[in-house]
């Protein structure tokens, strides 16, 4: 009785478990080499609820990725090919669901000094069992702060490393990732950079001189860990609305707040929130950005995935006046990268690049709190997205911190 007790309870299990992902997509690439097939992937991206832009530019030339429910693709290969263009399969089975391989599962680790970051994503308490290991060995450049609470009262933990902790330091760069739930790799690079600052100082001593980094590696705890654990494609955040869960954090901010690229439906991805900065995850990016505003001379906000490296502004077309300094930034970064990982980064306006999007936590950096260098970063992805093999971590985590080093020294050369 107690064995049938046992297999209906696990089955309910599954069958649960089963409701809260989905099966059956695909990953799909295309690319569009006219202006009117730009357009018309645009259109579709706006109108068919089904399909989900992963990576989708207003560029000709450049691949979009876009996830397919199966019972979709015949629909959505007739559509391109009336089109004129042919979509590839990028990946034939994607899925939500929870899958994770042996090789896969979460840190093992025997004590937190041996863990290996670049080997797993970690989970949100390993991260900070890491962070807090870096705090106690490393007391002498390291300060762990806590800077606010996610909506589910996780706490949101900064790092601060420098060298000349008594004395006033003007010269900041603050560094933010993971507030889109599904980019792993972005608190995963994150994390990378505190690791290379703080245990191999030796090859990064340049980065210290004269400059406090400031790095939040992780914004939105609550959809972290939703999305490593029950939805790995969930964006948002964890704030329960009226008929769905979760806003975008990054369309939070009050800087042409809900004007473009949202969504006024709650269930949707780009949902900006009732109101600005009712979402305590952009809250505390606020906070970060005007507490130390006249310090910070690079916000630097990590996302994935594409490769781009994007900067103001989102909400429109035009740039700012202030642009060539931070495409100057920018293009060092990608020819670092382009030397070291042979790997091409595109540099641009984000509004540009990508779609106007309103209320990112960018535009409020240069606009509001004046900090004069505000970066997006779009790390890479690999067929299966978001979320890169394990096998890769290591070389994408080298690729970018080669991309986010000779930044930062090209801001300290222009700025300090
Ligand atoms: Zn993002």
């Amino acid at each position: 009785m107690i064995r049938l007790k046992f297999l209906l309870l696990h089955f309910v299990s599954i069958i649960m478990i089963g409701l809260t992902c989905e099966r059956n997509a695909a990953l799909y690439s295309v690319t569009p080499k006219s202006q009117e097939q730009v357009r018309y992937l645009r259109t579709l991206d706006l109108n068919n609820g089904s399909l989900d832009f992963w990576v989708l530019t207003t560029l000709i030339n450049y691949e979009a990725h876009i996830k397919v429910p199966v019972n979709d693709v015949s629909n959505f290969r007739d559509d391109l090919e009336q089109h004129g263009m042919q979509p590839t399969v990028v990946n034939p089975n994607l899925t939500s669901c929870i899958n994770y391989t042996r090789s896969e599962r979460f840190a093992r680790y025997n004590s937190i000094e041996s863990l290996d970051i670049t080997k797993t994503y970690l989970r949100y308490n390993t991260m900070n069992q890491y962070i807090d290991y870096l705090g106690r060995k490393y007391s002498d450049i390291v300060t762990i702060s806590t800077v606010g609470s996610s909506y589910e009262n996780r706490p949101l933990r900064t790092v601060t490393i420098s060298q000349q902790r008594n004395s006033f330091n003007r010269h900041t760069i603050l560094i933010d990732a993971g507030i889109h739930a599904r980019e792993w790799l972005a608190p995963a690079t994150a994390l990378y950079v505190i690791d290379q600052l703080v245990q191999h100082t030796d090859r990064n001593r340049d980065l210290l001189e004269n400059v406090t980094w400031v790095i939040l590696p992780l914004v939105n705890p609550d959809g972290y860990e939703y999305s490593l654990m029950k939805d790995k494609y969930w964006r948002k955040n964890r704030h329960p609305l009226r008929h769905c869960v979760g806003s975008d954090a990054n369309r939070n901010f009050d800087f042409h707040w809900a004007e473009k690229g949202v969504s006024r439906h709650e269930c949707s991805q780009t949902y900006p929130g009732p109101k600005p900065f009712s979402e305590s995850e952009a809250r505390v990016v606020r906070r970060l950005l005007l507490s130390k505003n006249d310090s910070i001379m690079f916000y630097l906000t990590l996302h994935s995935y594409g490769r781009y490296l994007m900067y103001p502004w989102g909400y429109r077309k035009g740039l700012p006046q202030t642009w060539r300094t931070m495409d100057a930034v920018a293009r060092a970064g990608s020819a670092a990268m382009k030397q070291s990982h042979n790997v091409n980064y595109k540099v641009g306006g984000a509004g540009k690049i990508l779609y106007e999007a309103s209320g990112g936590s960018d535009d409020y950096a240069l606009a509001v709190a004046q900090i004069p260098i505000a970066l997006i970063m779009e790390l890479p992805g690999d067929e299966r997205g978001f979320h890169p093999a394990v096998s890769k971590l290591q070389p994408f985590l080298e690729e970018a911190f080669s991309g986010i080093r000779a930044m930062a020294l090209k801001v300290m050369q222009i700025m300090v």
